[in-house]
């Protein structure tokens, strides 16, 4: 029930994408819905003889439809922002399952989060928690605080994506973590819950997550003696995919590493996956507009760009590229897939052996999570419509911009008087 061939073309679940390109147009994000779930329900048995919680990264793609298939599966939600805590509200979601994690909160936002009652506050500096403790005050409420601890491991990825060394921004040391426990536990407006890392995105090896798990078991450990009891531990996000050949970060062993580690300690399991829910489930769809060959290169000129999915000019990512019909009409060269933006960097794949001609239409895959979410307006080109397949229905859960969305909340210069 992937995106599988039938009758020679590409079809999500059982939609055609040739259909969906003739009904909604190009670029489209296309999700798999039962991708999604397939997803969530493997890591949530791996984890099944723990309490545990998954609460999705919301950063990773943030439609209201795919929240709201999320909730259903029974995710929480990991958010990084107001911006995002309105979203899992719009898409109907439990406020009580969301987490907030982020290392600059700002006090509309933690003023929001206490409003709407949310789980637990994942606090990243003493700031953010004298911060907490004064507008938890002020609401006349307790806020649950866990506390982000940076490991400092190296999770052996792309250095952006690479967020629990001790020279990154996030988090803070086990000594001063302690040193907050016991101002939170102390503080009558804050309720401590959990302790919290993460270390990092697209990890395929379980070595960085047991690393970072041996670094925060002995604060755990010593919070207990302190009688500052947790109620979770939350091992943050970050589960590789398989974009290219890399393993997927496989999640019967990462649980069975937990479980072993954990022992006897009574903690429920949280964790933030956000791209290992929802890369897989989706691709872009998109039309070759022009061929063209300049010193014995081939250009594909698509009608996606960098605006609509930015990560393999930002990370160099690769992602897989496969022509929606099979039949193939002329023989096969290799393509640099780009786009029709202004800038070198424009390109959404690189060298790939394919068989096309102008008006073909292809599919980016692995674009389910960070495409969408970190797509803009760019030479102000619209941004793309977003589709969900569930069986034999495509619905569409995100217009395509118009033109006059571009320029929506900006004003012209009033007219020149003499
Ligand atoms: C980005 C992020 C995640 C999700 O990371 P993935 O690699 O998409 O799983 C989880 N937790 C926090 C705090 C994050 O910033």
């Amino acid at each position: 029930m992937t995106f599988h061939y039938q009758d020679s073309y590409l079809h999500a679940e059982q939609v055609s994408l040739q259909h969906i390109a003739s009904a909604h147009g190009t670029p489209s994000f296309v999700y798999s819905r039962y991708l999604i779930e397939a997803a969530f329900d493997q890591l949530d048995r791996a984890f099944a003889n723990r309490p545990h919680q998954i609460c999705y990264a919301v950063k990773a793609n943030s439609n209201l439809a795919i929240l709201g298939i999320l909730a259903r599966c029974g995710a929480g939600f990991d958010i990084v922002s107001g911006g995002e805590l309105a979203r899992v509200v719009a898409a109907g979601c439990d406020p009580r399952r969301i987490i907030f994690s982020g290392v600059g909160k700002q006090v509309w936002e933690i003023d929001q989060a206490l409003t709407a009652g949310i789980g637990c506050f994942n606090v990243e500096s003493r700031s953010e928690l004298d911060k907490l403790a004064e507008r938890a005050a002020a609401h006349g409420t307790i806020a649950p605080v866990s506390i982000r601890v940076n490991p400092d491991v190296d999770p052996g990825t792309h250095p952006y994506i690479s967020t629990g060394l001790k020279e990154n921004k996030f988090g803070v040391n086990a000594v001063e973590a302690l040193a907050l426990y016991r101002l939170a536990a102390d503080h009558p407006s804050l309720e401590v819950i959990g302790l919290d890392c993460h270390i990092g995105s697209q990890i395929s090896d379980i070595q960085p997550f047991e690393d970072a798990l041996l670094r925060l078991l002995p604060l755990v450990d010593q919070l207990t003696r302190e009688h500052i009891s947790l109620e979770h531990l939350d091992l943050g996000g970050g589960l590789g995919v398989t974009y290219q050949n890399e393993a997927a970060l496989d999640p019967v062993a990462y649980a069975q590493m937990v479980d072993k580690h954990l022992g006897d300690r009574e903690l429920t399991i949280m964790l933030e996956p956000g791209r290992s829910l929802v890369a897989n489930a989706g691709i872009l769809l998109t039309r070759v507009i022009t061929i063209k060959e300049n010193e014995n290169r081939h250009f594909a000129v698509a009608d996606a760009a960098m605006n609509d999915l930015i990560r393999p000019a930002l990370y160099q990512s690769w992602q897989d590229v496969k022509p929606i019909s099979e039949v193939a009409t002329v023989k096969p060269q290799h393509f640099d897939i780009v786009g029709p933006i202004c800038e070198t960097g424009d390109f959404l794949a690189k060298s790939r052996e394919l068989s096309l001609t102008e008006g073909d239409l292809i599919a980016i895959f692995s674009s389910g999570a960070y495409g969408f979410v970190m797509s803009s307006n760019y030479n102000s080109r619209p941004r793309a419509a977003e589709i969900l397949v569930d069986g034999d229905q495509a619905v569409v859960i995100r217009e395509r911009e118009s033109l006059s969305d571009l320029w929506r909340g900006e004003t012209t210069l009033p007219p020149e008087g003499d």
